[in-house]
């Protein structure tokens, strides 16, 4: 779990409001969840043998005996909330979230135990148009980061619970076969979640499933067509995908679509966002049957994938504009009021003000890295006057209107 410190935190804002920006431009609202939520919530949801489930959950139990857990996604916790606030029932509605996710694993870059997701649900919506407008979404997301390039759409569809069933006990069958040159994970995984199977990592486990059915042969008719539709707009749209007959995801909620967006730029951590359909879920928690299509991303991988790439824009780095000092002791208070006043007269402008000590006051200003530094004198007649210095070239002696240009001149450039 990591500390998020002022050196970083431009970054997640920059990141966070630019996914607003997006989100704002495609009419979704926020809702804003609790990150503990009864343990069942997720067993019932994520189901019992995957393994957030099985082995990732920070569970314990309160001083009532109830057993809790601290949210380890955020789909379950926002079916609930939507359910419970009657927000579901014969409405379409698209909502986004963020917030702190927890999951024990080993920890490892782009990988932690207390990670960030901001991910979006749509409720009610059961053609492909909304499949397309939420992946359509992510797409402009990335584009405004700088980050289309860097990132492939991996696309499959998983069909209906039948469809799936029996390609299930199909793939079961030709593995069972093959048992002994599975892997460990793989091998426990036949009995308890064989589609887990096909994105195990293991190269010889991927070699062997070169012959394994095929989930694209097993889907019903009405899936394939949904899926034929979404791919059609994406064509449309010109968003760039790849079918992945092998892309199941992890949760168990998932029908028809699913989707992830990976970057090889980050080692093994390479998806950074991910996501589908699941119509099933509302209903397996107790609401009435209701479509819904979403995804999640991770942050901490997409601010990784930003200073990999070196997409932090310039002036993030810098958290003030403008340092104000005083060159001798007495006006200090004078600094004060004059920089109140300017943030007053340029709405936006940055200003920082040099308090405490004051040796070495012109160098020290300075050296903060100010892209303007304002540095104040009394003169002998007792008025102010200021010198503004802007890319090491200082302008000596400027009254407060002067100073209020040279500003202005400098800000507005
Ligand atoms: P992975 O295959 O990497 O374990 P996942 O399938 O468990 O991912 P999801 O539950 O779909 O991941 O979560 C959506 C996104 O959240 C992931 O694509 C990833 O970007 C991010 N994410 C998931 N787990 C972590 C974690 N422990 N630390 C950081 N980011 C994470
Ligand atoms: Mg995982």
């Amino acid at each position: 779990m990591n500390d998020i410190l002022p050196e970083q935190s431009p970054v997640w804002q920059y990141l966070e409001t630019t996914v607003k920006d997006v989100l704002a431009a495609y009419g979704y609202s926020e809702i804003r969840m609790p990150v503990v939520e009864q343990t069942n919530l997720f067993k019932r949801s994520i189901g019992e043998v995957t393994d957030i489930v099985e082995k990732e959950m920070y569970t314990f139990e309160d001083r009532n005996g109830e057993s809790l857990t601290l949210r380890p996604e955020g789909t379950a916790s926002c079916v609930r909330a939507a359910e419970e606030h009657g927000l579901l029932f014969n409405q379409m509605q698209r909502f986004w979230y963020q917030g702190p996710m927890f999951r024990y694993e080993r920890p490892q870059k782009g990988r932690y135990r207390q990670f960030h997701q901001i991910g979006v649900e749509t409720f009610g919506m059961a053609s492909s148009d909304i499949d397309a407008e939420v992946i359509l979404l992510s797409a402009r997301l990335w584009k405004r980061l700088g980050l289309l390039d860097s990132v492939t759409l991996q696309l499959n569809s998983l069909g209906s619970n039948e469809a799936r069933a029996e390609y299930k006990a199909a793939l079961v069958e030709y593995l069972e076969q093959r048992k002994d040159q599975l892997d460990e994970d793989s091998q426990r995984r036949l009995g308890s979640n064989p589609l887990r199977i096909l994105d195990s990592k293991e190269q010889g486990t991927q070699s062997l499933l070169d012959g394994a059915p095929v989930l694209t042969d097993y889907l019903d008719e009405e899936s394939a067509q949904h899926f034929a539709e979404l791919r059609a707009m994406l064509d449309e749209a010109g968003v760039k995908y790849e079918i992945n007959p092998r892309l199941v995801r992890g949760l168990d909620y998932y029908c028809k679509t699913v989707f992830e967006w990976v970057t090889d730029k980050l080692g093994a951590q390479g998806t950074v966002c991910a996501g589908g359909r699941y119509d099933g879920l509302v209903k397996q928690l107790g609401g009435r049957p209701t479509p819904a299509v979403g995804f999640a991303m991770g942050v901490e991988r997409l601010i990784l994938l930003l200073e990999t790439l070196d997409l932090i824009p310039e002036q993030l780095k810098q958290p003030f504009d403008l340092y104000v000092a005083a060159e001798h002791k007495g006006i200090q208070s004078k600094v004060v009021l004059i920089s109140d006043q300017l943030r007053d007269r340029f709405p936006g402008l940055r200003v920082r003000i040099h308090c405490g000590g004051l040796k070495n006051i012109s160098q020290k200003a300075q050296q903060t890295g100010a892209p303007i530094v304002l540095l104040l004198k009394e003169t002998d007649n007792q008025s102010l006057c200021g010198t503004v210095w802007h890319k090491n070239e200082p302008e000596f002696d400027l009254t407060g209107e002067q100073i209020e240009a040279a500003i202005a001149k400098i800000w507005q450039s």
